[in-house]
């Protein structure tokens, strides 16, 4: 602090509860600011002396100060995109198919430019019928031009016959190995394209659909920045981020109108080019950065594709790569410089890409290569052991158990609850295991997540689940901001409150260490700070 004097600081913080996440997990009263970073972190009276006319003094009267919260897996580009499209989720009124017919019919009146019509977030679950909608469905109200409908979970999705033949899928297209196509019982395609069976097929759905325009896109993430920074996030890793997505996050960066910092983890079918280029992971600045690669090994839990054994409700396992395809893929993206981000939820995929990992880093051995696990949803004892001996590193769905809970304990062996979004016993392990969302998968906001880690208690049926892998609220603050950090290699510039860190900020309504675990999910966001720049105020 004695580097300063008081005309340089530009913000003060005051009268508050700050939760520092340092390694103490110690507390203040106050902080100052420096362009945008944090400079001193204290009581109030330590930095009473640095206030000057210029300074923009805030008191907090009381209210809570963290570490900005950094979701480390979600589809911000993604769902970006879909901002511009139409919203079929529960929450936009979609209750039924003839819901969903009516907002394609209105959609397709309205939207003038020649784009597809793409529907997002729809939830079978939650519709009258429990069935997905199909090709027929969609083509009662739109049959003359190409719609495309994205199952919440981002794994199933659903063509009108227009589109099919846009893209030429018939009844005579191969089935790809992973996945599978849905068919009535006269063995015709019903549109609904299930798991790797649609992203084979068509390399990726963003192909299949041409994306929208760079300002478009731009537009949408400026949009979904504002709800992210409502509920204080400051940091998001883009978990799925292709070309367009990286173009239109160059233009926002240029601007200087990323709304929230992004670190983006690439779909590994762009891999080739992007080695050409000569990127590496942490190439971009503290605003914007790649992060690694990403692939998929097995399909998901809420959908009951994952690869997760001895269950029932787990019958249709999707598997997209060979075990050698997975050890030659982790090889080369870790010879060319990248982070390996790999989604695999069940035990089964977690498995097999931990041999593939093995080999590989026997082939090439890198010392801290904190090689991703996208989900780690279903683990062991063993696991856990062999996580920890590889140097890996778990980020965990964390408003699962709570947000998806029902559906899961109806598909997972009873014996493997306790196994499953296994918090508790990662932490136990040494292992900083972060905590994400993967909106659109769970809601967005990390309080969600806080109330699914400490409750462990479903959404519906309010039932426990796996109540053996609770953890306290402080750890799974610390899931959110110091371990989150870690897993994009920044717990050196961000993650908790400290001096020299960036001052990504956010202001609670309420204490969380105090309020009762219910009330987690309802804390409200009072204000988010990104770089010493306020970004948001209730
Ligand atoms: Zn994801």
């Amino acid at each position: 602090m004695s580097n300063y004097t008081y005309e340089e600081i530009d913000m003060v913080f005051m009268n508050g509860k700050v939760i520092t996440m340092d390694p103490e997990n110690s507390t203040a009263e106050a902080i100052a600011i420096k362009n945008d970073l944090i400079v001193m972190v204290g009581t109030n009276e330590s930095v009473k002396p640095f206030i000057s006319k210029s300074t923009q003094v805030i008191d907090l009267g009381g209210k809570t100060l963290l570490p900005g919260f950094i979701d480390p897996h979600n589809h911000f580009g993604q769902m970006a995109i879909a901002k511009l499209g139409l919203d079929l989720s529960p929450s936009a009124g979609v209750k039924s198919i003839a819901d969903l017919q009516n907002k394609l019919l209105f959609r397709a009146a309205n939207q003038t430019n020649d784009w597809w019509i793409n529907g997002t977030s729809y939830d079978e679950n939650k519709l009258e019928e429990k069935r997905h909608p199909n090709r027929w469905d969609i083509d009662q109200v739109v049959s003359d031009r190409p719609v495309i409908l994205m199952h919440f979970s981002g794994h199933i999705a659903v063509l009108n016959s227009k589109a099919m033949e846009v893209v030429s899928i018939t009844n005579d297209t191969p089935v790809p190995t992973a996945g599978k196509f849905g068919r009535d019982e006269n063995g015709d395609l019903d549109g609904i394209f299930y798991g790797e069976a649609f992203w084979k097929l068509t390399e990726y759905y963003p192909r299949l659909v041409p994306p929208p325009s760079t300002l478009d896109i731009c537009k949408g993430m400026k949009a979904l920045g504002r709800d992210y920074l409502e509920e204080g996030i400051t940091t998001v890793g883009d978990a799925v981020s292709y070309p367009w997505t990286f173009k239109a996050y160059q233009t926002l960066w240029k601007q200087k109108q990323l709304p929230l910092r992004v670190v983006m983890y690439i779909r590994n079918s762009f891999f080739d080019d992007f080695v050409k280029t000569g990127l590496v992971s942490g190439f971009g600045d503290k605003n914007l950065k790649i992060g690694g690669i990403k692939f998929f090994i097995d399909g998901s839990m809420s959908a009951g594709t994952a690869a997760v054994s001895d269950s029932p409700g787990y019958n249709q396992q999707l598997f997209c790569y060979t075990k050698e395809e997975i050890t030659e893929m982790v090889n080369n993206i870790q010879k060319a410089g990248f982070q390996v981000a790999a989604h695999a939820n069940g035990d089964i995929a977690i498995n097999m890409f931990l041999d593939a990992v093995e080999e590989a880093l026997q082939k090439n051995p890198i010392k801290d290569h904190r090689t991703r696990i996208e989900h780690c949803s279903v683990v062991n004892q063993e696991i856990i052991e062999r996580i920890k001996k590889i140097g890996a590193l778990p980020t965990i769905f964390a408003p699962m158990a709570w947000y998806h809970g029902d559906k899961v304990k109806r598909c997972i062996d009873p014996e493997k609850e306790k196994w499953a979004f296994a918090f508790r016993s990662f932490l136990d392990a040494g292992i900083p295991v972060s905590g994400h969302t993967d909106y659109p998968a769970n809601p967005y906001a990390p309080r969600y997540g806080l109330y699914s880690q400490v409750s462990r208690t479903t959404r519906d049926s309010k039932q426990l689940f796996g109540p053996e892998q609770r953890i306290s609220v402080l750890e799974a603050l610390r899931t959110w901001t110091v371990n989150a950090a870690y897993a994009t290699f920044d717990e050196n510039i961000k993650g908790s409150i400290e001096p020299g860190k960036l001052a990504d900020l956010v202001v609670l309504d309420w204490n969380p260490l105090l309020v009762e675990p219910q009330e987690l999910k309802d804390l409200k966001v009072m204000m988010t700070v990104v770089g010493g720049e306020i970004r948001f105020v209730r």
